[in-house]
């Protein structure tokens, strides 16, 4: 069997939409048709070589996604032929398959244990999280990057409670998200920082009482005439955003949580008498999540209103247009785009 795939053969040129071969399922490994696979900045920072060396060209790309499950491995349990499932790269039960390797005219072509950027896709069993029949796929395809990282961010690694106020710096895909969660999780004063007008609009529309548009105002200073901040979550891979998330949070306790994914061998200097002043910073993994138990409620406040997903999802594009997807992402132009396959 083949499948149409976008392949990354060399970092800074564009990717080569054609047919792979799909190699013989092994134990954990899942056969999935996706239906929808989001863009995030990772990708854009692989092909763009801005994560340094890349020893597994050429390969497959796309760690979010949605789909429904077409064939299973031996010792696969999680999910069955026919079930609806969310792609996610962050980790969750079942089988830990580290890649796949597909044929191209004769040459190898590597894979992850997931990939996302093809109509056919071998999946490592703990990549999948089982979703309700009734959820849309077109949504459910943020749920595996976008979403568990921004709400994640909020619910397990900041951890804020009722009435602490929150700043997110950078408002794409999922510093919305968090924006959300801030909302959800009852924080006011919430503000949002960015460098597009569009995206302080949706911003403001998904529970942002106040906006700064980073390049008009020093964020900071801002920041500081607007209250002694609690958290600030630093979600646009700028090192600059980075430092400007720890300064601008309140002494004695004010949390700053790093999201963003930085240019490879970029760096970012803090004054230590920040340390000093008792405030602290955190990494996240993903938002911590772990898939099997928090995916479900994501879905949840989805199907309940209390999740926007749909501003989120507007723009899709075909496989065949993948380049321009990466690009209009890159551009700001789009906050979430999909690849409906
Ligand atoms: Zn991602």
């Amino acid at each position: 069997m083949h499948t149409r795939a976008a392949i990354l053969v060399e970092t800074k040129h564009p990717l080569v939409v054609d047919k792979i071969k799909i190699p013989e399922l092994g134990s954990g490994q899942v056969l999935v048709k996706i239906k929808y696979s989001g863009v995030c900045h990772t990708q854009l920072l692989e092909v763009g070589g801005h994560r340094g060396e890349d020893p597994f060209l050429p390969h497959c790309l796309g760690h979010e996604g949605s789909g429904i499950v077409e064939d299973i491995g031996k010792d696969v349990n999680k999910v069955k032929t026919g079930d609806h499932v969310i792609l996610s790269w962050i980790k969750g039960s079942g089988a830990n398959v580290p890649g796949t390797v597909y044929e191209w005219n004769g040459k190898k072509v590597n894979a992850g244990a997931i990939t996302t950027f093809n109509d056919y896709a071998v999946i490592s069993e703990n990549r999948l999280t089982v979703i309700p029949k009734e959820f849309p796929l077109k949504k459910a395809a943020l749920l595996g990057c976008a979403v568990p990282t921004g709400l994640g961010t909020i619910f397990n690694t900041a951890k804020p409670t009722p009435g602490e106020s929150l700043a997110v710096f950078g408002c794409g895909g999922i510093g919305l998200c968090a924006v959300q969660g801030a909302a959800i999780a009852g924080c006011v004063p919430i503000i949002a920082i960015d460098i597009h007008e569009q995206k302080l609009e949706k911003a403001k529309q998904m529970g942002a009482k106040h906006v700064i548009h980073a390049k008009k105002q020093d964020p900071v200073e801002a920041l500081k005439d607007l209250c002694a901040l609690d958290y600030a979550i630093e979600a646009s891979g700028s090192p600059v955003a980075m430092r400007q998330a720890v300064q601008s949070v309140r002494p004695q306790g004010g949390l700053a949580v790093i999201i963003g994914n930085a240019h490879h061998g970029t760096e970012f200097s803090i004054d230590p008498k920040e340390f000093n002043k008792g405030k602290k910073i955190l990494g996240t993994w993903g938002g911590d999540n772990d898939p099997d138990i928090h995916y479900p409620r994501y879905c949840n406040l989805s199907q309940h209103g209390q999740l926007d997903l749909e501003t989120l999802t507007t723009k899709t594009y075909s496989l065949d247009h993948i380049d321009q997807a990466l690009e209009d992402l890159k551009q700001g132009a789009v906050l979430r785009p999909l690849i409906e396959m």
